[in-house]
């Protein structure tokens, strides 16, 4: 394992899923300070004990680059692993039972990978296709898409379809929903894309009868398939409460619309809670169970979700990335046509 990748490796973890700014930027640091310095000088600083005469190198991030360059996985990170990773014994089969991911970022909005290396990675774990749900103009901070962009990246799309055939990738946007359940970014656009996923990022403590509405007309959208983690939780570091809103009337409606309530699979939000998944499961709406990956290896989320499915006990059947891709199409071009 590269030295500067395991540095990045542990400060992506800790960002993502434990949510410690001063240690992830202490790692970010380290690496920072390690990327041009050749292996060899490397090496030798590290046999004589010295990496920490480096500028922004401590202890731990010493330790790690000494492990990393032994050709072992450094013992921080593995258990950084170990206490993330997710109980697979039921999370198993309904991870084997799915063909895609319809909700990730690339390079273009948050994410730190190319498009290419997202769809390379997906196909490695198996996958058939993924959704590129880069974020919409409003996320100004996710650096979100403007119409403009995204009509780039359709282009740089299609051509990419290409190279990695017969592995898709499906044009999307996470689009986000305005306080009155609009959504930003033009329909003509969003008509052209094969997935939409519509969330809510701001303004989440709006009042409950405000939160449904917002929700249940983002829903009707006839662009919109997926509504993205909808309670907004972070259930790690701080925290951020849940949205408030009428779960059944919001899940009911996803029922009626022949729509999908998002599993997100990020440790960090697990969105929706137990308790609202079984609302789900009553609902009879479609599920997709996402892993939101902003990295390659975060593709490798969506066991989390399928624990939660599993749990649960929805039916395999309802999770919309379990389909074929022309069958996944066929659905969600039914929605455009029924507006
Ligand atoms: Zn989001
Ligand atoms: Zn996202």
């Amino acid at each position: 394992m590269d030295p500067v990748e395991a540095l990045e490796r542990i400060a992506d973890l800790l960002q993502r899923v434990r949510n410690a700014r001063p240690k992830v930027q202490a790692f970010r640091r380290a690496a920072d300070a390690i990327r041009d310095v050749p292996i060899d000088e490397l090496r030798t600083l590290a046999d004589a004990g010295r990496l920490t005469e480096l500028t922004d190198i401590g202890k731990s991030s010493a330790a790690v680059i000494v492990e990393a360059l032994a050709g072992t996985t450094p013992d921080y990170l593995t258990k950084l692993d170990g206490s993330t990773s997710p109980p697979t014994d039921l999370a198993g089969p309904v991870r084997a039972a799915l063909r895609g991911d319809l909700h990730l970022h690339s390079d273009w909005s948050d994410g730190g990978a190319t498009i290419e290396a997202m769809a390379r990675a997906a196909a490695e774990l198996g996958h058939e296709y993924l959704a590129l749900t880069d974020h919409s103009p409003l996320v100004r901070v996710a650096g979100g898409l403007d119409a403009s962009r995204l009509e780039e990246q359709l282009d740089v799309v299609a051509a990419l379809n290409d190279d990695v055939a017969p592995f898709r990738i499906l044009a999307g946007m996470e689009v986000d929903i305005h306080e009155d359940g609009s959504l930003d970014m033009e329909g003509e656009l969003l008509g052209r894309l094969d997935v939409v996923v519509a969330s809510v990022h701001s303004k989440l403590d709006m009042e409950a009868g405000a939160m449904t509405k917002r929700m249940v007309t983002a829903l009707a959208n006839p662009h919109v398939d997926i509504l993205g983690h909808c309670t907004g939780r972070l259930v790690v570091g701080r925290g951020r409460a849940e949205s408030t809103f009428d779960a059944e009337l919001v899940f009911a409606a996803a029922a009626h619309l022949d729509k999908a309530i998002e599993v997100n699979s990020r440790p960090e939000r697990l969105d929706p809670p137990r308790r609202l998944l079984r609302i789900v499961d009553e609902s009879g709406a479609k599920i997709a169970i996402d892993s939101d990956a902003h990295a390659t290896w975060q593709l490798d989320f969506q066991p989390y979700g399928c624990h939660r499915v599993a749990e649960a006990g929805l039916a395999v059947d309802r999770i919309v990335n379990s389909w074929p891709v022309e069958q996944l199409l066929g659905w969600t071009a039914a929605h455009a046509e029924s507006g």
